[in-house]
């Protein structure tokens, strides 16, 4: 049995727990830092990450969080959850939690295009992996132990780099639980050799 934690400090919690379920997989809906403890593998939500920040620091979340990466403990960030990944957003002085080698641009498709759904090829995932994208962040650098999982439109929408695992868009928000079930795996892998 591993143990997958979703943030819970706002945001779009509950489809992730629904988009866990697989029978050794007990999910936990992580509001105490203590509970960090108990998790293998932890999903950060999509939803505003300026708020999110604000709560990570006021709950007292900011450095356990980091120990929690530095131990490689997997994480998935999705849409505001990449952003809170990322060591450089473009047009702020400093990233978030910086666990990643990437730079994100907020609110990147304009207004034009502020949500839609696409259908993604995506290495290692399959294809036509559906896509919601929400005033999504693109991905428009990353460094060389970063692997690219899809584009849209010559754009990084998702990426991996060792126990971490980022995309612009929401996988909980349709039935395609592909994604889920590849973090499932990473936190299963590392789970083994912990
Ligand atoms: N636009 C949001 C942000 O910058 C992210 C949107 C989302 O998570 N759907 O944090």
């Amino acid at each position: 049995m591993i143990n997958i934690g979703v943030l819970a400090l706002q945001g779009a919690v509950r489809e992730h727990v629904k988009a866990l379920q697989a029978p050794d997989v007990q999910v936990t809906v992580v509001k105490k830092v203590e509970q960090l403890h108990d998790i293998d593998g932890l999903v950060f939500p999509g939803g505003e990450s300026t708020t999110m920040r604000r709560l990570i620091n006021l709950y007292g979340f900011y450095e356990p969080l980091k120990a929690f990466a530095e131990k490689n403990r997997p994480i998935f960030g999705t849409c505001a959850g990449a952003i809170l990944m990322a060591n450089e957003i473009v047009g702020q002085m400093e990233p978030h939690l910086s666990v990643m080698d990437m730079t994100v641009e907020r609110n990147a498709f304009g207004r034009q295009r502020e949500s839609f759904e696409a259908n993604l090829a995506m290495d290692q995932i399959g294809e036509d992996v559906e896509a919601v994208f929400i005033r999504a962040p693109i991905i428009n650098k990353v460094g060389p132990s970063v692997n690219v999982l899809a584009s849209y439109d010559g754009d990084i929408v998702a990426a991996q780099q060792g126990p971490f695992l980022a995309c612009s868009f929401h996988p909980e928000l349709t039935d395609d639980h592909r994604m889920h079930q590849f973090f499932v795996k990473m936190v299963r892998e590392q789970a083994i050799h912990a």
